[in-house]
């Protein structure tokens, strides 16, 4: 299976059923495809190796993404917000890319297409390669990670990563006529290839909106009746402010509203589900290795954990669910034994889902089949994952580890408190010192001694901040991942300031 069969079927199958657009004027399966082919023949035509994607979020992506399928040649979507040294450093590596932009000098030297024009090209009579012809084996996506914790690397993601992915987690054709999905994640970012993939298979029409405000957001699900849309955490953080500012609650038509891709305090989520009463909650947790979702928090254990008195069960409000069927998650100590429920392990993951493998420096999957995700967290008795965060981002203080998401989550808990993060900074004495960044509600202004006591009071000292620093925003990616590094660099940078005057 390939994801040039997935287009065939969705073309076959849902031929006039409107998948890509507004409400009017959309794209049927069977105009996608035949979009794509010309797309594909495009490609051929060009002797392209590559097809680079270089733009905003719209119908144009997954019509690039079929088109490569369909040309058998592996689909790049670029970070549009790369500076022109790293954009140069990336296509300097591609022997042969064309390149859909609406920007073509950002890419000089390269042959290029615009969005729109590449989504009309005059109609192909059949794709350059046939669908049976091409290996599952063969590279359908190359993503680039986003670089929080080291240089970006290319993920390589295989045509049989993401039909697993698929086949795994949506049925062919189940959703209903009338529902559409908002997706208002960035396109370079393995949520939005996967995101394509399963709307489309599933028979959901896909709207976008390309420049993610809050307002914006909760306007397109009204005007568009959304009844599905996937969110990260920072997006989730704003609508609810702006539903708190409207003093309103969601239209009941949005039935799922998924978040992930970064840790979201419980509180945030508890507050969430009293504004959309209506919407079933899904945390979704994955990798761009592992062709996206591997463990999920569905809408019943939200729901049950919300209601109940037990605080083991409301605990799991902060989890990211259990696996899901198709692939096994443990939490390994050092040695590679599963660590039983409540420790803190690494977490590992493997299924035919999992690729775990780069350009750059090939797989990093074990000999075992396990594959190390970089993260810290533990399982509960019942299989509930709890994701503390990555390795990279333990604070070693005078010799003992500290993980950040212990202290954000008692930090969370402070009334004053709307986003916070807390990151390791160097430090003579300690090796490592203990520094919380924090976004104060409207109208609040705790003390940085409020703060510190309040963590002192729940954890130990040995916890406690050293510095807490009040912030307006909290540096994140676009796919919401706090920027720990530029934090860290903020607080370097005060205090050599002040030892120098
Ligand atoms: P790098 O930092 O190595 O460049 P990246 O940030 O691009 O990689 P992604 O594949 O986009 O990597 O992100 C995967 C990571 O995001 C996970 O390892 C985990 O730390 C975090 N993550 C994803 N989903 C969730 C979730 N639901 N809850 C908590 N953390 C999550």
């Amino acid at each position: 299976m390939n994801l040039a069969m997935i287009c065939d079927m969705v073309a076959d199958g849902m031929g006039d059923r409107v998948l890509l657009g507004g409400r009017s004027g959309g794209l049927t399966g069977g105009r996608l495809r035949a979009r794509a082919t010309a797309g594909a023949a495009f490609v051929a035509s060009a002797g392209a190796d590559r097809l680079v994607y270089l733009g905003g979020n719209g119908p144009a992506f997954p019509v690039a993404l079929f088109a490569a399928a369909l040309a058998g040649v592996p689909f790049l979507p670029l970070n549009y917000r790369l500076s022109a040294e790293q954009l140069g450093d990336v296509m300097s590596r591609q022997k042969s890319p064309l390149v859909v932009t609406d920007t073509p000098e950002r890419v000089p030297g390269a042959r290029t297409v615009g969005l729109e024009e590449f989504c009309a090209l005059p109609a192909a009579q059949a794709a350059p390669r046939s669908a049976y012809d091409i290996d599952a084996e063969e590279i359908a996506v190359l993503l680039m990670t986003s670089g929080t914790t080291a240089a970006p690397k290319s993920a390589v993601l295989r045509h049989r990563h993401l039909v697993s992915y698929l086949f795994g987690s949506v049925e062919f054709g189940s959703a209903d006529e009338t529902d559409a999905t908002l997706v208002s994640v960035p396109p370079y970012h393995i949520a939005a290839v996967a995101n394509a993939l399963s709307n489309l298979y599933s028979g959901r029409r896909v709207v976008y909106l390309d420049h993610f405000t809050a307002a914006d957001w909760l306007d397109t699900v009204e005007r568009e009746h959304v009844t599905h849309a996937m969110v990260v955490p920072t997006m989730l953080v704003r609508i609810v402010a702006e539903l708190k500012a409207r003093g309103r609650r969601t239209p009941a038509h949005l039935r799922s509203l998924s978040y992930g891709g970064a840790k979201v305090s419980g509180e945030v989520i508890a507050e969430a589900l009293r504004l959309f009463p209506d919407t079933g909650f899904v945390n979704a947790y994955g990798l761009t290795e592992t062709a996206s979702s591997i463990a999920v928090l569905g809408p019943e254990d939200h729901r049950e954990a919300l209601a109940s008195p037990d605080p083991a069960v409301r605990a799991r409000l902060g989890s990211v669910g259990r696996a899901l069927p198709s692939v096994e998650i443990e939490v390994h100590d050092p040695e590679g034994r599963p660590c039983p429920p409540g420790v803190v392990g690494d977490i590992v993951v493997r299924g035919d889902q999992v690729a775990g493998e780069y350009v750059e420096s090939g797989s990093r999957v074990r000999e075992d089949g396990w594959f190390p995700t970089r993260d810290r967290g533990h399982l509960d008795s019942d299989g509930f994952l709890f994701v503390q965060g990555r390795a990279d981002d333990t604070i070693i203080r005078g010799g003992e580890n500290i993980a950040p998401a212990e202290i954000e989550d008692v930090l969370a808990r402070h009334e004053a408190v709307l986003e916070c993060a807390v990151a390791g900074v160097p430090d003579l004495e300690w090796g490592q010192r203990i520094a919380a960044f924090v976004v104060p509600r409207p109208g609040r202004r705790p003390e940085p001694e409020e703060l510190r006591e309040w963590v002192r009071e729940r954890l130990r000292s040995a916890k406690t901040p050293d510095d807490v620093v009040i912030l307006e925003e909290l540096p994140t990616t676009p796919t919401g991942k706090i920027l720990r590094r530029e934090l860290v660099d903020m607080v370097s940078t005060a205090r050599r300031d002040a030892a120098r005057r």
